[in-house]
């Protein structure tokens, strides 16, 4: 029964006297360089998974889950988005992350009431990432309360009143913030955005908006479709397969199969990226044991190491050969058939293209003459070619732009809607394809508003809400005073660390729906909550008996999966329960909807969304086949939902990356004992480094250049717009990375990511073109 919470008014509510760290604390050991691992996969990764396993879970249990893992009707991997086999799946569907990842779900460490009483949220702040998440699962709900600097028990209907109590007191539903993490599966991310719809506000943010938004936005203009338009399939048929932006090694793992089934039967494999990484250069399957002796298959062919953000330059190189050769020999390299059937802007574009000089094209990506004219031939010489990218092209202010030459090349010779041929953006978390595709967006469409409003009698808010970046602007400017998260950890994932650190702590309450502790549980509006759901590899229980859950991947496969293990404890509740839980309370009699009814048996839930989501007819019935079902691709069929019906070729100035003496590129990125924000380890064997995270990566004629010395520790400065941000006691690495560039890990790193430093149209985060300049510890002086 739920007990009247009281509202706290404003003077109730007192920031705590200890300020909690926004930031990792700095950490005590000194990061080590060791030789880097020469191949990816292999014995070592099989090793590694198991003992995560085995560690975590127990023996049993972690064997049984694992086998378990991406089967049909099994448990989907919380990972990433790479998709499993449509026919035969082997035993092992998975990769070294993947069990890092289900075993750090299904570990059987636990955060009780007791943990809370223990540790103030200010102590709990000064602990690291890794120790935060090593404490378990979160066994049941949490509540700050205003002025207390510890986490106390509260009853799940008491939690969902004063959820309800603070938007009721909002001047405007647009004054609440609802974020959606990739984990969230399709029933509860589209019951979730009815409740958010019905509550009266689109402030639907998701973690798309700081990683594919770019690709979605560049795809959706040009081609009038944002997914990728390739199947695993297709894989088996092309001749060649560009890789940009990209780590498969440590982020895509099982991508590395793919190409290395590819790389057997002849195909090219180009690798685009500022670093070498491991998982390209050489890859031992971890299932052909008798194989890990040997050093492994080298998949690319080609590595250009591009310039961070000379991507845009490299295409335009790449595009300029390809035109070229179609002088020497016309009609004999452009598809013409495809550019004058299927697209409009090519004279507008070849013109463009005609007036940028080699050489400002050579400058700007780092390249070599030789190298683009490499690719160029492998390009042409391909009657498939698949373009991969991740966010080394979407995180750069010029992110859309880099997309769109991507079209614009594979336009040139008809690399769409064919067997074999197309775009593939490789999306880093599990479901946040799906999210998107279940309504979670800031920006829904007319006609998805229509059929929501009509499927469940109501008129949904018109206006556009706000995305990740002006969310957390809003919530700095006093706008918004209401945070929830469904999943994720929003303070580390989102730039600008101690800006969207002071947002947060400006509302008036913040709500985050977790499995286990992050940061984003110490930094907090002026009452916070903690509400700990099921996991993916859980028993999920309701009214009509189990349910299961469905998920679109990278490829737009919807499959069901199935949780099989015990709850952590007896006090979680599932996604949509939660969800339901909230909606009664805010909505009261102003909901007709039974929400209780909807979570009683997800078929229902299915049933909604099949009326209102295109692509879904008898969702129940196909989501029960074998392997799921596709969703519809208008591209493969060579339909291009724009104004015209027709492709566009577009123009893109090239990007000049111009810095100052002293100044470098810096990029940020993932290490491979980490998935997204989560951190399990702290090393990073691909790569070399043993014991730390807070590494830079510089070429080693600049430390030289710049009078550093390798193993200095350094401060991390970047000004932006004449402010400057500080990331502090990092140790410089000597790397394979170009000149003025530098690398290195999130979220230590983020606090240098200027919130307002974002990429045009998608506004996603520059997390990956922020200027910086480096200072030994010596020069800055006594704080
Ligand atoms: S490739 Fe991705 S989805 Fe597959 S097991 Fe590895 S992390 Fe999970």
């Amino acid at each position: 029964m739920a007990q009247p919470v009281k509202n706290a008014t404003a003077d109730d509510l007192t920031v705590l006297d200890i300020e909690s760290s926004a930031q990792p604390p700095v950490e005590s050991s000194i990061p080590e360089v060791k030789p880097i691992s020469k191949s990816a996969g292999g014995a070592k990764a099989a090793l590694v998974a198991a003992k995560f396993a085995w560690d975590e879970m127990g023996v049993v249990r972690g064997t049984r889950t694992l086998l378990q893992l991406n089967q049909k009707g099994g448990i989907d991997c919380p990972g990433c988005a790479w998709p499993e086999p449509d026919g035969e799946r082997s035993h092992f569907e998975f990769c070294e992350e993947g069990a890092k990842h289900v075993a750090d779900e299904a570990t059987r460490k636990r955060v009780t009431p007791e943990f809370f009483a223990k540790y103030t949220v200010a102590d709990l702040s000064q602990q690291s990432d890794l120790w935060l998440n090593q404490q378990g699962r979160i066994t049941h709900p949490m509540v700050l309360r205003a002025g207390a600097d510890h986490y106390e028990a509260i009853e799940w209907d008491n939690a969902f009143a004063l959820i309800a109590n603070e938007l009721h007191a909002l001047a405007s539903p647009d004054e609440a913030i609802f974020y959606t993490s990739g984990r969230t599966s399709n029933e509860a991310a589209f019951l979730y955005q009815l409740f958010v719809r019905q509550f009266g506000t689109n402030n639907m943010p998701d973690c798309s908006n700081m990683c594919h938004e770019s690709s979605g936005t560049g795809m959706k203009e040009t081609l009038g479709f944002g997914k990728g338009t390739v199947t695993l399939e297709d894989f088996d048929h092309c001749d060649a397969i560009f890789i940009v932006g990209q780590n498969p090694g440590t982020n895509h793992p099982r991508m590395l199969t793919t190409l290395l089934e590819a790389k057997r039967r002849g195909c090219k494999i180009v690798h685009v990226n500022p670093l070498p990484e491991t998982g390209t250069t050489r890859f031992k399957h971890p299932q052909e044991f008798w194989t890990w002796l040997g050093g492994g298959t080298q998949l690319a062919d080609l590595f250009m190491q591009v310039r961070i953000n000379g991507d845009v330059a490299l295409l335009k190189g790449i595009m300029k050969e390809v035109l070229d050769a179609e002088e020497r020999r016309p009609g004999g390299i452009l598809d013409h058939q495809f550019i004058n059937k299927y697209t409009t802007g090519f004279s507008e574009f070849k013109e463009a293209l005609s007036r940028v000089r080699v050489g400002d094209i050579l400058e700007q990506s780092g390249m070599t003459k030789t190298k683009i004219e490499d690719a160029a031939k492998i390009f042409i010489k391909s009657e498939r070619v698949i373009f991969c990218w991740a966010m080394g092209l979407t995180q750069h202010k010029n992110a859309v732009a880099n997309i769109q030459e991507i079209v614009n090349l594979m336009m040139l010779r008809g690399q769409l809607g064919k067997p074999g041929a197309g775009l593939c953006p490789v999306r880093g978390h599990s479901n946040v394809q799906g999210d998107r595709t279940m309504g979670i967006w800031e920006q829904p469409s007319e006609d998805f508003l229509d059929k929501l409003g009509a499927e469940f009698n109501f008129e949904p808010p018109r206006h556009h809400g706000y995305d990740t970046v002006h969310a957390i602007k809003a919530m700095h400017e006093g706008q918004a005073r209401v945070f929830f998260a469904l999943g994720g950890n929003f303070l580390s994932a989102t730039p600008d660390t101690e800006y969207t650190a002071a947002a947060l702590r400006r509302c008036r309450l913040t709500v985050q729906v977790s499995t286990k502790m992050n940061r984003a549980h110490l930094i907090t509006g002026k009452q916070a909550l903690i509400l700990p759901c099921l996991g993916r590899t859980e028993v999920d229980v309701q009214a009509s008996g189990e349910q299961f859950v469905t998920t679109e991947n990278s490829m737009a496969v919807v499959e069901a999966w199935q949780g099989r293990l015990a709850p952590a404890s007896d006090a979680l509740l599932s996604e949509p329960g939660i969800v339901a839980g909230l909606a009664k309370a805010v909505l009261g009699k102003r909901s007709t909807i039974d929400w209780a009814a909807l979570v009683s048996n997800y078929d229902l839930i299915r049933d909604a969304i099949e009326h209102v989501v295109p692509g879904f007819e008898n969702y129940n019935r196909r989501v029960r086949q074998s392997g799921g079902f596709y969703l519809p691709n208008p591209i493969r069929e060579r339909n291009f939902n724009t104004n015209a019906g027709l492709a566009h070729f577009t123009v893109h100035p090239l990007p000049r990356i111009e810095l100052k003496p002293g100044e470098f590129l810096m990029m940020t990125m993932r290490s491979h004992d980490q998935f997204n924000t989560t951190i399990y380890g702290l090393d990073d064997r691909y790569r070399g480094i043993r014991n730390g995270r807070r590494v830079v990566f510089l070429n080693p004629d600049d430390i030289r250049a710049s009078g550093l010395a390798s193993g200095a520790r350094v401060d991390l400065f970047s000004l932006y717009d004449g402010e400057e941000r500080v990331a502090r006691d990092f140790t410089i690495v000597p790397y394979s990375i170009p000149r003025r560039c530098a690398a290195t890990y999130f979220p230590e790193a983020n606090v240098l990511v200027p919130v307002n430093h974002f990429a045009d149209k998608s506004h996603t985060p520059a997390s990956k073109s922020v200027v910086i300049s480096i200072r030994t510890s010596e020069e800055n002086g006594p704080d």
